[in-house]
């Protein structure tokens, strides 16, 4: 049995998303910002780019963090979602 895929193990998590999001972006400065490192870093792929803007969905985290110590331009607000919201892991 061949390993699954990024792609196979994150469809097994499951999402109970919250009305509020977890994680904000000062929108100002992620607008002026290169090279947008968190495009590259999320495991998730929460952040995208969308005629040239860039876009974020919060629905998707997996609670990593990676996006908030890598942005160099203090533009995140983040937190963990509200008590018993956000995501579980299945399987690994
Ligand atoms: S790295 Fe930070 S400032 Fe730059 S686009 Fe991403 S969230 Fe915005
Ligand atoms: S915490 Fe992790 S999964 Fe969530 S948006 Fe940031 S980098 Fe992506």
């Amino acid at each position: 049995m061949s390993p699954m895929t990024i792609e196979e193990r994150l469809a097994l998590n499951k999402y109970d998303v919250d009305t509020e999001a977890h994680i904000r972006l000062n929108e100002n400065i992620c607008q002026e910002c290169q090279p947008r490192i968190c495009l590259y870093i999320c495991p998730a792929e929460c952040f995208k780019l969308r005629d040239g803007r860039l876009s974020f969905a919060y629905e998707g985290c997996l609670e990593c963090g990676s996006c908030h110590v890598c942005c160099d331009k203090g533009a995140i607000d983040w937190s963990y979602p509200r008590g018993g919201f956000g995501v579980a892991f299945e399987y690994g």
